[in-house]
């Protein structure tokens, strides 16, 4: 059974928590880089990216983050946890940090201006029904790199062109909704089966 840690400095931390152990897994709280240091795995969760950021760089844990996301531990990553994966963001603070991982750029709070929180079903690449996408001021993904895989996309209200919002680079997952405010777990398992994968 992995043990996956929820970064918990800011934003819907127990949540997490309670869809990681209910998809089978060891789940913990980490806040310091000692408790970064003993999981196999971490979920960033949604919340406010900038001050998720700032606590980041303050508790000492954004280098330590960046060197276990180089050496392949696997990240799940909701709304601002999408955001603190991304290489690249728009319409961030000036001073606002990434972990980085996933060649993408992310633009934050991109859905927000027409709705402010939104829920819709979502076909999810491999999973035989689609998931419900819960949307709270939430980013999407303006583009991505060649390595990366797009999971899931919604329509754009305003044109033709769909908008990505779930994607996965190696070890890196990254989703623009809160599968974690649902009550289904299958985004979850499929992380921890990720995570069981890496592992071997
Ligand atoms: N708008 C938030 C941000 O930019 C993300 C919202 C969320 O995580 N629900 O960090």
């Amino acid at each position: 059974t992995p043990t996956i840690g929820v970064l918990a400095l800011q934003g819907d931390v127990r949540e997490h928590l309670v869809a990681l152990a209910a998809a089978d897994a060891l789940a913990r709280p980490v806040r310091r880089p000692e408790e970064l240091a003993e999981v196999d795995a971490l979920v960033m969760p949604g919340g406010e990216s900038t001050t998720i950021s700032k606590l980041a760089v303050l508790f000492g844990l954004m280098d330590p983050l960046r060197e276990r996301v180089r050496a392949g531990m696997p990240v799940y990553g909701t709304c601002a946890g999408m955001i603190m994966l991304a290489d690249k963001i728009l319409d961030g603070r000036d001073d606002q940090e990434t972990v980085g991982g996933i060649d993408m750029t992310v633009r934050r709070n991109a859905f927000g201006r027409q709705n402010e929180s939104f829920e819709t079903a979502i076909p999810f690449e491999g999973m035989a029904e689609p998931v419900t996408g819960v949307f709270i001021r939430a980013p999407w993904v303006e583009s991505v790199g060649a390595g990366v895989e797009v999971l899931a996309e919604v329509p754009a209200a305003d044109g033709p062109d769909a908008r990505i919002v779930a994607v996965r680079q190696g070890n890196l997952l990254a989703t623009s909704f809160h599968p974690e405010l649902t009550g289904d777990h299958r985004v979850h398992e499929y992380f921890v089966r990720m995570v069981e994968a890496a592992a071997r």
